[in-house]
């Protein structure tokens, strides 16, 4: 039986939080059943078009913001998905701290959510509030009640707060790690890069070189207490590695729906219109997707092939390297790299440095 996993993109969030540049449109509660209409009218449609037995060995709930989906809905997408789920699939629900209380989670259980995201970012207020978020005391609340009710439950933190002192930061990972839970998602701030779309001036204040200290002071901190840093933001206690997210980095196939998701199915790339008018009248219209191609080059296969296996701590065979070996060698003497038996590992400062060592090693093939 074929494996092909689910990411459910739910766009909807309460309100804009400053740095985001994700997609999502304000929470409109008459709008959320003709959202769904289109989700599961894509889902039927992705469905017809594989054409072997298949089960999703992972679902993950993303956004915007899953959690603020009334049980109708959530009623209707777990039902449309039930037929298809692997037994003990892996199922992970992203969460806004301002949404959890102890009767979502029940919920959420009962309907076989079995790991549980939590959007924390910060426990220090100024920065929450920099970044548009809840208070302290909602996240702690929140933590308290997620561990509380699920055993395998992530933490997202990010990194690079303006006007966050280390000090502070150290008083977030005090306050975080009392909650011990199975695993954190650690992004930094950089102006420029992947966060591009600085409505506000956000990132005009961020600065990368203190976004990077922070980065490598937390790999540390994290380790300590015995999480295992499986991949360049991911952090898990033994056994709590994000089955989802393994999928994406070793090239398994995964189909997503709603507006925001992207495929990859037989090692092709597709993704959705992000636009959710565009979505909902474009799923009506064919009764399908609005899935488009994404066609790659030869050499952007070859980067994205080296890309997905430097950013995990599996690292990347020394085989599938067609650089000089000097160009290795260096990355090893500057402690960018490390050598695991016949395989190439980027360490914490690689990590910081992964798109550059990519386009070193691939240029210089
Ligand atoms: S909750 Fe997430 S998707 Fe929604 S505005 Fe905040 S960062 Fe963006």
């Amino acid at each position: 039986m074929r494996s092909i996993s689910l990411y459910v993109h739910v766009p909807f969030c309460r309100r804009r939080c400053s740095y985001c540049t994700f997609y999502h449109v304000p929470h409109i509660a008459d709008f959320e059943s003709r959202f769904v209409d289109a989700l599961l009218t894509e889902l039927e449609a992705a469905v017809r078009e594989i054409d072997s037995a298949f089960q999703f060995p992972t679902v993950f709930f993303g956004g915007g913001t899953p959690s603020v989906l009334n049980p109708e809905s959530l009623d209707r997408i777990f039902n449309a998905m039930d037929p298809y789920l692997k037994r003990g699939a892996e199922i992970t629900f992203e969460t806004n701290p301002e949404d959890v209380t102890s009767a979502l989670l029940d919920d959420l259980k009962a309907r076989g959510v079995n790991r549980l995201s939590l959007g924390v970012q910060s426990m220090d207020v100024k920065g929450l509030r920099r970044l548009g978020r809840c208070t302290p005391k909602v996240n702690d609340r929140a933590m308290g009640l997620a561990v509380s009710h699920f055993d395998n439950v992530s933490f997202d933190l990010l990194l690079g707060i303006p006007d966050v002192s280390p000090e502070a930061l150290e008083g977030t990972l005090e306050c975080v790690l009392v909650y011990m839970p199975q695993h954190f998602s650690v992004y930094c701030l950089e102006p420029g890069g992947v966060m591009q779309r600085d409505v506000e001036g956000f990132f005009d204040a961020v600065d990368p070189e203190r976004s990077a200290d922070e980065y490598l002071h937390v790999c540390a901190a994290l380790r300590e207490e015995r999480y295992g840093h499986y991949e360049v933001s991911n952090f898990a206690m033994p056994g709590y590695a994000s089955e989802h997210n393994r999928v994406y980095w070793c090239g398994a196939d995964y189909i997503g729906i709603g507006p925001g998701a992207h495929s990859f199915l037989d090692g092709e790339r597709f993704c959705n219109v992000p636009s959710i008018e565009q979505y909902v009248a474009g799923t009506q219209e064919t009764r399908g997707g609005t899935r488009r191609y994404e066609g790659r080059s030869e050499e952007e296969r070859i980067l994205e092939g080296a890309m997905l296996g430097l950013r995990t701590s599996a690292g990347l065979s020394l085989e599938r390297l067609s650089c000089e070996r000097s160009v290795v060698d260096d990355l090893v003497i500057r402690r960018l790299a490390r050598f695991e038996a016949d395989r190439l590992v980027l360490t914490d400062r690689g990590f910081l440095l992964l798109d550059e060592i990519l386009l070193r090693i691939t240029r210089a093939a």
